[in-house]
């Protein structure tokens, strides 16, 4: 097996961002010998107080990227899923042992340590407090501007790993649209509750969701999400429309709010709130998916940011990143960058688009008839997470060309 090193193949690549794709494709480039530069905004290691859900997919990469040990088993495994009404009632469950699944691994983790498992190795290499801030393409390569003077200049390859709202890609094609903005505000929580009992649990009201992942015995990862009306405010699912409010600046007051009828487990978890850090945002998805642009590659978010509802954007980060180093290991970097493309785009494309179909079965109010289907959808067919994961165990995953060294 030739590498780059030994081909000739080399070039000044630069990864900007130092997120779950950033830290991936630095990882699998370290692994084939692949000089590169990365730069992150934060000012040092970024904090991530919330969780994050893993299917089979995402730890199948972490396994084959041979970091799914540093994860130190502080994870929470989970095999069944329960989708129920605001008020707690089971509507349906989907058990995940059976075909296509068995000995698959679900997982839900903190983020920060899915982020400090990625980072291993790389602790010294990240250049924090870095701001990508131009970008001009050269006739053999793309010059940059960053907030550092000393990486100023001319690469061979940036490559944006910058996440949805992604700035290289603002830059780059300047006066398009970047994102389609769902009109959906959400947040995330991490919550201490010793002794939880609980299992993942999705409740799901006609214009609003919560949804719960223990990640440990004694923490839970809950998300919560509301549509806005079209005229910008916001129905709590359950309420009467007249109680209907503008958000408040106040995140545990937003959920309290909107999530005041909802049963189950919720009215305990809203009153654990006390100081937990709620973070608050927007479901966006990338306009257009774009995978490269001259000598620009898009991986992860960057790429084709969606949805969260299927729980994907890890895998097809992890799986982005695999990709392209497999081929800047081989090919010349213009053949490398048509190769990623080529193996990654129908299937992030369909994934995309199964994360953001589920957006389509809300929004007519409590009671509407979207609603009553897609309870009947859920009930005939199950969950559409469950559904689409199981479509991506049945197909054929994208084979790395090479084995990296020391694997
Ligand atoms: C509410 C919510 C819930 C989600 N839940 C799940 C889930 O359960 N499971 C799942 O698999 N996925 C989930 N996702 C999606 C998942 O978080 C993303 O797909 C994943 O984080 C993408 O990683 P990334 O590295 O591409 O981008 P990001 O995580 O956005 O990382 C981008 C990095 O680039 C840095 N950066 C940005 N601009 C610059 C710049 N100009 N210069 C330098 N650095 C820069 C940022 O600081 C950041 O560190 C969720 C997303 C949201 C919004």
């Amino acid at each position: 097996m030739q590498y780059r090193k030994e081909t000739g193949l080399t070039s000044r690549i630069i990864i900007v961002g130092a997120g779950i794709a950033g830290l991936s494709l630095a990882q699998w480039l370290t692994r084939f010998g692949i000089e590169f530069e990365i730069i992150e905004q934060s000012p040092s290691e970024r904090r991530s107080p919330h969780g994050i859900v893993l299917p089979f997919n995402a730890v199948r990469e972490l396994k084959t990227l041979g970091l799914f040990e540093q994860l130190q088993e502080e994870y929470f495994d989970f095999w069944k899923l329960t989708y129920c009404g605001i008020g707690g009632k089971e509507i349906k469950s989907a058990i995940l042992t059976q075909a296509p699944f068995e000995n698959e691994q679900f997982i839900a983790v903190r983020e920060q340590q899915l982020l400090t498992a990625l980072r291993t190795g790389l602790e010294k290499k990240i250049r924090y407090n870095t701001r990508l801030t131009d970008v001009d393409h050269e006739e053999d390569g793309v010059r940059i501007s960053c907030t550092n003077e000393l990486l100023n200049g001319e690469y061979d390859l940036i490559v944006a790993a910058d996440g949805t709202r992604s700035q290289t890609r603002l830059k780059n094609f300047e006066g398009q649209t970047a994102v389609q903005d769902h009109h959906i505000s959400c947040w995330r929580v991490l919550l201490n509750y010793p002794e939880h009992g609980l299992q993942p649990m999705h409740m799901i009201g006609p214009v609003s969701q919560f949804v719960i992942y223990p990640v440990s015995n004694d923490t839970l990862y809950c998300y919560a999400h509301v549509h806005e009306a079209p005229d910008g405010e916001h129905v709590a699912d359950g309420a009467m429309l007249e109680e209907k409010g503008r958000l408040s600046p106040d995140p545990k007051e937003n959920l309290r709010r909107i999530f005041a009828r909802y049963g189950g487990p919720v009215p305990e978890i809203l009153s654990r709130l006390g100081d937990a850090a709620i973070i608050p945002d927007r479901l966006q998805s990338v306009a257009e998916p774009c995978f490269f642009d001259r000598r620009i590659a898009f991986i992860g978010d960057a790429a084709h940011g969606c949805s969260p509802l299927i729980q994907q954007g890890a895998a097809m980060a992890l799986a982005d990143s695999r990709c392209l180093a497999d081929a800047l290991a081989m090919q010349q970097t213009d053949q490398a960058l048509a190769t990623y493309r080529d193996r990654r785009e129908a299937q992030t494309q369909r994934i995309a688009r199964a994360s953001d179909a589920p957006l389509d079965s809300v929004l007519t109010g409590p009671g509407g008839m979207k609603q009553l289907f897609y309870s009947l959808k859920l009930r005939l067919f199950g969950p559409d997470n469950v559904r689409a994961w199981r479509r991506i165990a049945t197909e054929r995953p994208f084979q790395s060309a090479n084995k990296s060294p020391g694997s």
